[in-house]
């Protein structure tokens, strides 16, 4: 069982939603049927799209979103180990990560972003970035 959100899986119950299909005598990967992706607005109001199963999608609910962040945090965390571990990725030093990991960590899930308005976008986040501060205090 895998406690992070990792490529190809869903970032809720981590099914694996990739399958190896032979295409013109290679393999390859190929979706499942079951493989959807949903975009998720950020509190830097970055948006961020993230492999999830259709049954995790329909049943997703906002109170959901701190776990699925803790979850992609902890993605990001075991990603960024491998590029400091890789002697290919010489520019990703243990410094590196960690400026990467203080920006990143941090970050939450406002909301859903399809279909809502700029200006409501906008009054999201701040909401959110408010209700994170009092959170703090
Ligand atoms: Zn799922």
């Amino acid at each position: 069982m895998i406690d992070r959100d990792k490529f190809g899986h869903c970032v809720k119950c981590h099914d694996y939603l990739l399958r190896e299909v032979i295409d013109r005598g290679k393999v390859v990967l190929a979706r499942t049927v079951d493989f959807d992706t949903e975009m998720l607005l950020l509190d830097d109001t970055s948006q961020m799209r993230v492999t999830i199963c259709k049954k995790c999608k329909e049943e997703l609910k906002d109170e959901d979103f701190p776990e699925l962040m803790e979850s992609v945090v902890a993605g990001w965390e075991w990603e960024t180990d491998q590029l400091v571990a890789d002697e290919n990725k010489p520019q990703w030093t243990a410094v590196e990560k960690k400026e990467y990991m203080d920006r990143h960590r941090s970050l939450g899930v406002v909301t859903r972003p399809q279909g809502i308005s700029k200006t409501e976008i906008g009054k999201r986040v701040k909401k959110f970035k408010e209700d994170k501060v009092k959170k703090v205090k």
